[in-house]
């Protein structure tokens, strides 16, 4: 038995001592209902709790099964952060030293948004024995059925057989990679990304130029080469591919449900960053990374967060540092506050914390965005994960 079907095996192994939930089976048959229910079955739930960094504790056997599929309600968007800090990263285990990366989950669609050294825990979690993103609760079920229901298949086999189907067949990362911008603090996680060297990983980089690149070219000429890095970007196993975006336009990611619609804007910051507004079954996520207030590109924020049940925002400096680092490309907490009350969102998440900033001071900015705009404002941290 190779690897996965061993971990799926001590999964199993495990899952006798606990009582688990079991996965829904409403419309399965009667024969199938007693299959479906025997203990092994609970064993998934058992193999994602233990991979779960969330903390959450389902309420319900539907809700568990749907949470450990990452398919948490046909319309919620779910956003996790695994980078928080901005500029460099640093070694705080309170809030989290990693820089910029978060996911965005839209049912099968799954989005990368920036590669700085959160990337790095990103990877090492996709590859951990659990089902791809994209994978729903139907596709299992669906499996379940036909295999059990086949001649000689015996439940014991399932974990292994699950481990084939969806790991090795299909289990490859899929991702859509979106990139504010190219500084260092948002990309160079890649290269301690294990996916991207894995002929069994696909990639596609959806953006707009920086300062006349597109996000692969700056890899291939300085995230991936010699002698930044040994292996040049054309000899990575996996497959890269980009779709070139206008500043300004919207565009469309593809899901198993309905289209995600994302416009794009450039933001106020060197080499040209760009926010993003992301809509899917009528919720709104804007993404709004490194830009400094006081310009006309101010508007494109009030824009892409206007009305948004989530703005995740970049919020740097406290007024007084910010009176030391003007023109540094970064927002004070003041000026956030002002654009939030124009934008109106529902609920705001800071991100991109001064490597310097404590605790106390990534949630003083917090508050102060909170108390002066009205809006309950939340700062992001290592792990941490929302959904609207
Ligand atoms: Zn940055
Ligand atoms: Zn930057």
């Amino acid at each position: 038995m190779d690897t996965r079907g061993a971990v799926w095996n001590s999964c199993l192994a495990k899952e006798k001592e606990n009582t688990c939930w079991y996965i829904p089976v409403h419309d399965a048959g009667e024969g199938m209902l007693s299959k479906l229910s025997t203990a092994p079955l609970g064993a998934f739930l058992v193999a994602w709790e233990a991979d779960d960094a969330s903390g959450r504790t389902p309420t319900t056997k539907e809700d568990a099964m749907a949470h450990v599929l990452g398919q948490d309600g046909p319309s919620q968007i779910i956003v996790r952060f695994y980078g928080v800090r901005g500029s460099f990263p640093t070694g705080d285990a309170r809030i989290g030293g990693h820089t910029t990366c978060l996911t965005l989950r839209f049912g099968s669609q799954f989005v990368i948004l920036d590669t700085g050294s959160g990337m790095i825990d990103l990877g090492d979690e996709l590859l951990s024995p659990a089902f791809p993103p994209g994978t729903s609760v139907n596709d299992v079920e669906a499996f379940m059925r036909v295999w059990l229901s086949e001649q000689g298949h015996k439940a014991e086999d399932l974990g292994a057989a699950l481990a084939d189907r969806f790991q090795s067949c299909n289990g490859g990362v899929r991702a859509t990679i979106i990139t504010s911008h190219v500084h260092g603090d948002h990309l160079y996680g890649i290269q301690a990304f294990k996916p991207v060297f894995r002929p069994d990983t696909r990639l596609h980089f959806v953006g707009a130029t920086h300062d006349g690149l597109t996000v692969p070219e700056v890899m291939e000429r300085f995230v991936f080469a010699p002698p930044v890095f040994p292996v040049p970007w054309k000899f990575l196993a996996s497959t890269r591919t980009h779709r070139q975006i206008e500043p300004g336009e919207r565009f469309t990611l593809e899901t198993d449900r309905e289209d995600v619609k994302v416009w794009m804007l450039p933001m106020n910051h060197p080499n040209q960053a760009y926010g993003y507004r992301f809509e899917w079954k009528g919720k709104v996520v804007a993404i709004t990374m490194d830009h400094e207030h006081g310009h006309a590109y101010d508007e494109n924020i009030v824009k892409l967060a206007s009305e948004a049940d989530l703005w995740v925002t970049e919020a740097q400096y406290t007024d007084e540092q910010y009176a030391k680092c003007r023109g540094f490309g970064h927002i004070s907490e003041s000026a956030a506050a002002l654009q939030a009350k124009e934008a109106k969102p529902r609920l705001i998440y800071t991100a991109h914390h001064d490597p310097n900033a404590g605790y106390d001071t990534v949630q003083q900015i917090a508050r102060t965005i909170e108390e002066a705009a009205g809006v309950d404002t939340r700062f992001a941290w290592q792990g941490s994960e929302v959904r609207v």
